[in-house]
């Protein structure tokens, strides 16, 4: 991490639903890391599945963060206004010669290719790679051709996590068939267009990133840090999710105080020793990554 710099944080919800516990401590971390130094943060809807979001969630989303005492500093355009942006970048893609029409229908690709074993997806197996006769009739998704190269992540709370993206992921979709951009190449282009330099997020999505960081190599953006917080789980190991409607904004705000719902994160996750209620301003104060490790954090009810 450059000292000499103040970081640029940014939080990037997906508005499909009232913010639930996992996003509530993520929101956190991301806010603690940059105040704690000065930094700035930038929120950003992440709504690229129009079907699923809503610009009511979205409203939700800005008012429970206000609720907890986390402010940003900018909202940059949300993701389903910003084809036009991606569409350049993909041109790119095209340029260097990396992108290539895939058919495979969901069944091949399940039938087809290797599971890859950390997060349920698949390898990619390259099959439309040498493709001499398209399908007629059909549109394609774009997919881009990966090195055989392993990328390392450092990350401030899963130490270093490593993918070879040939063996590991295969080369993967930037553009679906109904011309939808997907999250990768979203989530790329905004962070590096918003000057991001920390990305910090739910531990899920650590294998996202070394796709994230191929990509900011072929856009010509830095590498931002990454802190991939751990998941929050139930005592019985279960990840609670958004089904558990209890533990959304929505109901813990009827019966918790946001300084009583922060200290409770704060102290489950070891930023605090004991459970006191606390604003997220006063734990800014003692807010350090290297307290905070691993993969889970177990919750007892709230
Ligand atoms: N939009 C994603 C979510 O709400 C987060 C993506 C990211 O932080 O990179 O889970």
């Amino acid at each position: 991490m450059d000292s000499k710099t103040a970081p640029v944080g940014r939080f990037a919800p997906t508005p499909s639903g009232r913010m639930h516990l996992g996003n509530v401590f993520a929101a956190l971390i991301a806010w603690l890391s940059v105040r704690s130094r000065n930094g700035s943060l930038v929120l950003r809807m992440e709504d690229l599945d129009t079907q699923r979001t809503s610009d009511e969630f979205a409203e939700l989303l800005r008012q429970d963060l206000r609720w907890l005492g986390l402010d940003w500093d900018e909202e940059t355009a949300p993701q389903s206004q910003r084809s036009p942006v991606y569409d350049r970048y993909f041109e790119q893609l095209r340029q260097l010669g990396l992108l290539y029409p895939c058919y495979c229908t969901r069944s091949q690709l399940h039938n087809v290719n290797a599971p890859h074993l950390s997060d349920g997806t698949y390898v990619y197996a390259g099959t439309c790679r040498n493709l001499t006769e398209p399908p007629a009739n059909r549109l394609p998704a774009w997919r881009v051709i990966v090195p055989e190269r392993e990328f390392v992540v450092n990350d401030l709370c899963q130490g270093t996590f490593r993918q070879n993206l040939s063996t590991d992921c295969g080369d993967f979709v930037v553009r679906r068939a109904d011309g939808c951009y997907v999250y990768q190449l979203a989530v790329t282009v905004d962070d590096g267009e918003a000057g991001v330099t920390e990305v910090v997020r739910g531990m899920d999505l650590l294998g996202s990133a070394p796709r994230q960081m191929y990509l900011q190599e072929l856009f010509g953006f830095a590498h931002p840090d990454y802190g991939h917080v751990p998941m929050l789980l139930a005592p019985d190991g279960r990840r609670l999710s958004k089904r558990d409607r209890d533990l959304d904004l929505g109901q813990l705000r009827l019966r918790l105080k946001p300084e009583e719902l922060i200290g409770k994160l704060a102290a489950a996750a070891g930023l605090l020793d004991c459970c006191e209620a606390i604003s997220a301003k006063e734990l800014a104060s003692v807010f350090t990554w290297d307290k905070l490790k691993g993969e889970a954090i177990y919750l007892e009810q709230l």
